[in-house]
C-alpha cells in the first residue's frame, strides 16, 4: 500500500499541469507515490501532452562522437582523464564532414558534436568546423556538447551558427555534486555556464544521470526544480551505467523504470520538451529507448560516427552502437518506431514555445 493515497496523488499531478511548478513536498509526493499503475496513468499523460505539440513522430539526431580525449576526471565517466585504458581518438574535419553528408543523405537534419573537453579542440578550431557544416547543410541544425567553455568560446560558437548545445547539469545538489566530480569541477560553475548558454539564444538542454551514486529523492527534488526555473529546451536523462575503469565501476546501474517514471515526469512539467530516448536506456534494456517514446520522449540519436570508433566512445561498458543504434540502420528503427505507432521526422525538429 503506498502511503500517498490516490486523491493527493492526483492534486500534485494537477498543479503540475495547471502551474508548470511544484513544492518540494508536491515533488515528493510524486516520486515517493509511484505505483506501477501511476507510472502507467503518467505516462499516458505524458504521451498525449507530446503528440498534441509535435504529433506522433520522432526526432531523429545523428551524433557525432568526435574526440574521447577529455581534461576532465569526473568519477562515473569512461572517458575521463584518469582512465589509462581509454583508446583515444580525434575524428579530423573531414571526418566530421563526411559523417554529416552520409547522415544527410539519410535524412538527418541535426548533426549532434559531442566529445571529452579535448583542449586540442579550441573555440576557434569548433567554430570553423560548424561555419562548414552550416555553409554545406544550410537546413540542418547543428547541436555542441563539448562541455564548460568560457563565455566568449560559447559566444564563437554560436556566432559560428551552432543552433543547440547539450549540457547536463549532472544533478542540481550541491553535495551530490560533489560527489560525483573532483574537486577542480564545481556546480556553481556548470550552472553559470547553462545560464549562459541560454542566454546566447542557443536551445539550451540539461539533464541527468538516473541513479547515480549517492542520488536520492532529495537530490532528485533538486533537479526537478532546477529544470522548472531553467526552462531548457532540451532534457537529457539516462541511467547511470558502470564502467569498469572508473571510481564507480562497482556500483548499481540506475532503474529502467525511474527513469521512464522521470521521463514522464518531466514531460509534463515541460510539455514542448525535446526529451530524447537515450543510448543508456536502450542499452539497459533492449526495447528501451521504445519503452522511452511510450513514457514521453520524442528523440533518438542514432550513432553517425566512424564504425571503427563506436566502442572507443565508451562512457560505460556495454554501450549498444549497432542495430537500431547505429545510424545506417535507420530503418530498423523506423520499423521498431512505426511498430509503437510513430514515425521519424526528416525535419530539424525545433522546439516549439507552448506557451502564450
Ligand atoms: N564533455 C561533455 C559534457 O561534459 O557535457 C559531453 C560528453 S559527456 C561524456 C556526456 C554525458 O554522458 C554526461 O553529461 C553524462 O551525464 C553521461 N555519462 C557519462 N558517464 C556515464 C555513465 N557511466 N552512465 C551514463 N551516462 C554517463
Amino acid at each position: 500500500m503506498c502511503k500517498y493515497g490516490q486523491q493527493e496523488f492526483d492534486r500534485c499531478i494537477r498543479v503540475l499541469e495547471q502551474e508548470g511548478r511544484l513544492s518540494r513536498e508536491q515533488w515528493k509526493i510524486l516520486l515517493e507515490g509511484r505505483t506501477k499503475e501511476r507510472q502507467e496513468v503518467l505516462a499516458h499523460k505524458a504521451v498525449s501532452i507530446c503528440s498534441r505539440i509535435y504529433g506522433k513522430q520522432v526526432f531523429v539526431r545523428g551524433l557525432i562522437e568526435f574526440t574521447n580525449y577529455c581534461k576532465n576526471n569526473c568519477y562515473y565517466c569512461g572517458i575521463r582523464r584518469g582512465n589509462g585504458k581509454a583508446e583515444r581518438y580525434r575524428l579530423t574535419e573531414n571526418e566530421i564532414l563526411s559523417c554529416c553528408r552520409s547522415g544527410f543523405a539519410m535524412g538527418f537534419r541535426t548533426f549532434v558534436l559531442q566529445g571529452g573537453e579535448d583542449s586540442y579542440f579550441t573555440a576557434d578550431k569548433l567554430a570553423a568546423i560548424v561555419r562548414v557544416i552550416k555553409k554545406e547543410f544550410p537546413q540542418c541544425a547543428v547541436t555542441l556538447s563539448v562541455g564548460e567553455l568560457e563565455p566568449e568560446d560559447y559566444r564563437k560558437l554560436r556566432e559560428a551558427g551552432a543552433d543547440r548545445y547539450l549540457l547536463r547539469h549532472e544533478t542540481a545538489n550541491p553535495s551530490h555534486y560533489r560527489r560525483l566530480h573532483p574537486p577542480e569541477l564545481s556546480l556553481d560553475h556548470r550552472l553559470s555556464c547553462l545560464a549562459f548558454i541560454k542566454e546566447l539564444g542557443f536551445q539550451t538542454g540539461a539533464g541527468f544521470m538516473v541513479g547515480s551514486p549517492g542520488q536520492t529523492t532529495d537530490t532528485l527534488i533538486d533537479d526537478l526544480l532546477f529544470l522548472a526555473r531553467l526552462q531548457p529546451q532540451m532534457v537529457g536523462i539516462g541511467p547511470f551505467i558502470p564502467h569498469r575503469d572508473t571510481p564507480f565501476g562497482d556500483e548499481a546501474p540506475g532503474s529502467l523504470d525511474l527513469t521512464l517514471y522521470l521521463l514522464s515526469l518531466i514531460r509534463i512539467l515541460l510539455p514542448g520538451v525535446l526529451l530524447p530516448a537515450t543510448t543508456a536506456l536502450g542499452t539497459i534494456a533492449r526495447d528501451g529507448r521504445e519503452a522511452g517514446i511510450l513514457a514521453g520522449a520524442n528523440v533518438v540519436m542514432p550513432n553517425l560516427s566512424p564504425g571503427e570508433v563506436r566502442q572507443k566512445y565508451q562512457l560505460y561498458n556495454n554501450k549498444i552502437c549497432t542495430g537500431k543504434e547505429a545510424a545506417e540502420c535507420l530503418g530498423e528503427l523506423r520499423a521498431s518506431l512505426a511498430a509503437i505507432g510513430y514515425s521519424v521526422a526528416i525535419d530539424r525538429g525545433d522546439y516549439i514555445t507552448t506557451k502564450a
